[in-house]
């Protein structure tokens, strides 16, 4: 008899992981490998395809080891990946012809500002729901056309092909048999047209690449093919595919037009749910596909804080006045909501809705009282008044959530969390499983497979473990807001 269960691979920018699920999607099994970061020159940030490829193997036979599974047991597979990361290989060998390129990497930021000169954002933007940036996959493509020798030619011949990370390990798992990706994975490459919900010509022309490189573009649940039978040691069907932040979305049941999640990790990624409306932002925020399934398309308005868990590590690493992330929590509960005291972790700029590369942190509004608990306890704050900042442009972009689910490493602070509920007026779901972004990869392998029957029956799959309700005056969120309004004014360049 075989067991029914659903593997998850979630390959991430730092590290791989696969989890296995019984038929009710609790886990039974996970195994988790990084790899090594590969940075050439600064700015710039590479992978190695052969690294990425071997630890999803190592960690998805672990995982099968360790649950006792074989083939025969696994009903179907579900990919979630890093996005926009860049590869192309040679579709005879399966080879890369260059390492891959991560969307970190700004090695096409004086390409992107040709671009922009010569005025092709709006286009780029009405047809894609992006800004012409070298996070997403499209110039990172043209460079290596550009300067990888004789790679332009072969690209036109259809020697090659091109992949983000999902299609990649599709292409692997199946034996180079298909060369395809989903509808949300294609909305990051700065190639795809989300309203038409194809490839299209005029951006392959404006970024000089050839048709011939592209991957089918299928739903977020679908056949993608099944694996060759060397890889798990028997024929899988690979069911489901979407990004880590649409994934996430999915494994936040966040399927009503309106629904929110928000997610904590390194950074804080926020995706709104706009139903079959793609909601053209004028806050600087992405429009993007949140998901498709059964050929319905689900948009969604994305914002990002680029430092939300990292500012822990920066406590803990660079200040030293903490001994681990958790710590956070119990200094914030002694010290109470801080008010003058703010730290604006603009490490990296500031992005949406103020969109300001050149802003830079700062530590303000001491005095000879302020200390490490003070500086602790803004710093959690000002994780969720960011929070508030994107909260706040999707409202004016005509989105405004009446509640928000969270996940990632940092939601374990319970504390912040109620701070968030205060500071966003608006009650803060955690969920029991809060590792949403492999779990939606685990739900469209579900749904494509039969093992969950309807979009329906996975939202009640999702259970709440806990609920955080707003208790906050209005007059005392006010007067914390104009504090943090203060704080950020006064980092910001203008730029
Ligand atoms: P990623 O997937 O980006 O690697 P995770 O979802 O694993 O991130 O979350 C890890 C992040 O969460 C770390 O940056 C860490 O500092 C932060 N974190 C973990 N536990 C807590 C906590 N109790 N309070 C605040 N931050 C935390």
């Amino acid at each position: 008899m075989s067991r029914q269960l659903l593997l998850a691979i979630d390959q991430g920018t730092s590290s791989s992981r696969t989890v296995i699920y019984d038929n009710a999607v609790t886990v039974i099994g996970s195994s988790q490998q990084e790899f090594a970061q590969i940075y050439p020159q600064p700015g710039w940030v590479e992978h190695d395809p052969e690294a990425i490829w071997r630890s999803v193997q190592d960690v998805t036979r672990q995982a099968m080891q360790d649950v006792g599974a074989t083939a025969a047991d696994i009903v179907a597979i579900g990919i979630t990946n890093q996005r926009e990361t860049t590869l192309i290989w040679d579709r005879q060998t399966s080879a890369c012809i260059h390492n891959a390129i991560v969307w970190q990497d700004r090695r096409t930021a004086s390409y992107c500002e040709r671009l922009k000169a010569d005025g092709a954002e709006s286009l780029v933007s009405q047809k894609t729901g992006l800004k012409l940036d070298p996070y997403f996959s499209a110039t990172k493509i043209a460079w290596i056309l550009d300067n990888v020798k004789g790679v332009r030619e072969r690209a036109v011949n259809g020697e090659l092909a091109f992949g983000t990370v999902d299609s990649f390990l599709l292409w692997r798992l199946s034996g180079g048999r298909v060369h395809a990706t989903d509808a949300s994975n294609a909305s990051r490459t700065l190639l795809f047209n989300i309203h038409r919900q194809e490839w299209d010509d005029e951006l392959l022309q404006l970024f000089d690449i050839p048709r011939e490189l592209l991957p089918t573009v299928l739903d977020c649940a679908a056949d993608f093919g099944v694996t060759d039978d060397e890889t798990l040691g028997g024929a899988v069907p690979i069911c489901g595919i979407a990004g880590d932040q649409q994934a996430a979305l999915i494994g936040q049941a966040g399927f009503e037009k309106g629904t929110t999640k928000s997610t904590y990790g390194t950074g804080c990624f926020v995706i709104a749910n706009t139903g079959d409306k793609a909601l053209a932002s004028g806050n600087q925020l992405l429009t993007t596909v949140a998901s498709r399934i059964d050929g319905k398309v689900t948009y969604g308005l994305e914002g990002s804080v680029f430092v939300a868990g990292s500012a822990m590590q920066w406590l803990r690493d660079e200040l030293g006045i903490i001994d681990s992330a958790p710590e956070s929590e119990s200094i914030a509960k002694t010290t109470g909501i801080v008010d003058d005291v703010h730290v604006v972790p603009a490490f990296a700029g500031l992005g949406a809705p103020y969109w300001d590369p050149h802003a830079r942190g700062a530590i303000l509004g001491l005095s000879r009282g302020s200390g490490r608990n003070e500086i602790v306890t803004a710093t959690l704050q000002a994780v969720a008044f960011q929070t508030r900042d994107l909260i706040d442009a999707m409202a004016d972009d005509g989105i405004a959530p009446s509640t928000i689910r969270v996940d990632g490493g940092m939601v374990a602070n319970g504390w912040f969390l109620q701070f968030l509920a205060d500071i966003l007026g608006i009650p803060v779901e955690r969920p029991l499983n809060v590792e949403s972004t492999v779990l939606g990869a685990a739900y469209l392998a579900g749904l494509q497979s039969g093992v969950i029957e309807s979009v329906a029956q996975l939202a009640g799959l999702w259970q709440r473990e806990a609920l955080f309700e707003p208790k906050m005056s209005v007059d005392r969120r006010e007067q914390l807001l104009a504090g943090w309004g203060a704080a950020v004014a006064r980092v910001r360049t203008g730029g």
